[in-house]
């Protein structure tokens, strides 16, 4: 989390480099907050006014903020039904909730269908595993362990979207299985910032945890934004800047959450065939007009095998690019197109 957060903070220090522009007082601003899907959420743009800046930033953030609280399964908000109630009233009866969390699962319903069952958000109860012993393992890392396995099949055997009921006329969901879990963060943080992205004025870059969403070029002379690719292997250096406008770049990576039990890591992506954690790629970065297709996609792509999901990217009609564990780089064909240096 340290080295993913000083690497975003790069990433902002290069694009405002050159933000002043010459005879004018138009400057580059950005704003940062931490208390966004608990990661780092960074919004710029170029404006006459920092003033103006500061409150179309904060619009931006109070959205990404109830999205937040919405999505959230460790923790309860008075006065709102969130993904957590879903979760605790699983079996027990169905929770009215708020539109967005409507809309949020029938795309994540979507999003398991087209990228053939590898993302599903309704693995939650083979993630709590996961992220539990994760957390364990950080805590204590001499005595850090991994799931257990019987544990893991148990909890994969109560994954099936038949049990998720949405109703979208009463306004609510029902988890019909009581040991079904709901776990959004494999595309929580793209599709908020799509969301923010639409409502946001023209000409800012929003990045939720390196989940980037451009909603037009920086200046009137349509100057792209320029966002790097996290090298996982740690230093200053990039895997590539590519030059954005109007879309969504989304990378998921083994560097982002991880922990190690004797001496090997293990990360937070998971793949469902296996239930332990994909073991192709360190790295998968996806561009597309849309920031929550990207964010499902990533998480796809970094599971499936290479040439399944370079199928699924231009199904979407999105680029992709892979660094697998050897070093070896994939890219669709109009990748290139998108690359800076
Ligand atoms: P991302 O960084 O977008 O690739 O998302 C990773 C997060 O998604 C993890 O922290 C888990 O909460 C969740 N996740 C991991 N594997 C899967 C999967 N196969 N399907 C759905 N969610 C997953
Ligand atoms: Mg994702």
């Amino acid at each position: 989390m340290g080295r993913k957060l000083m690497t975003i903070l790069l990433v902002l220090s290069l694009t405002l480099a050159g933000c002043v522009l010459p005879g004018k007082k138009r400057q580059q601003y950005q704003a940062a907050y931490l208390d966004v899907f608990d990661t780092v959420t960074s919004i710029s743009a170029v404006s006459d006014s920092e003033d103006v800046f500061r409150e179309q930033a904060e619009q931006i953030h109070s959205q990404l903020l109830e999205y937040h609280r919405l999505f959230d399964i460790y923790n309860d908000y008075e006065g709102m039904n969130n993904l957590k109630t879903v979760n605790d009233s699983a079996g027990a009866a169905p929770v009215a909730v708020d539109g967005e969390i409507i809309r949020l699962l029938k795309d994540c319903r979507d999003y398991y269908e087209l990228t053939g069952h590898a993302v599903n958000v309704a693995m939650g109860g083979v993630l709590f595993l996961w992220h539990e012993a994760r957390t364990a393992g950080l805590e204590d890392p001499d005595h850090a362990r991994l799931p257990e396995e019987a544990a893991l099949r148990e909890a994969a055997a109560h994954t099936d979207w038949a049990s998720v009921e949405i109703d979208e006329e009463a306004g609510t969901v029902y988890l019909s299985d009581p040991r079904l879990r709901l776990d959004v963060g494999a595309v929580a943080k793209g599709w908020s910032a799509q969301r923010a992205a639409e409502k946001a004025p023209e000409g800012f870059l929003i990045s939720v945890g390196g989940n980037v969403c451009a909603t037009g070029p920086k200046d009137g002379s349509g100057t792209p934004w320029v966002v790097g690719i996290t090298d996982p292997d740690g230093g200053e250096g990039y895997l590539h800047t590519l030059y954005d406008t109007d879309s969504a770049i989304v990378t998921s990576g083994d560097y982002q959450r991880y922990y190690e039990v004797d001496g090997k890591r293990f990360h937070h992506i998971i793949d469902p065939q296996t239930l332990y954690p994909a073991e192709r790629f360190r790295s998968v970065t996806v561009i597309c007009g849309d920031s929550g297709l990207a964010d499902a996609l990533s998480t796809a792509l970094f599971i499936l095998p290479q040439p399944e999901g370079e199928a699924l990217a231009k199904k979407c009609g999105a680029e992709a690019m892979w660094l697998d564990t050897e070093g070896n780089r994939f890219y669709t064909d109009g990748f290139e197109d998108w690359i800076c240096q």
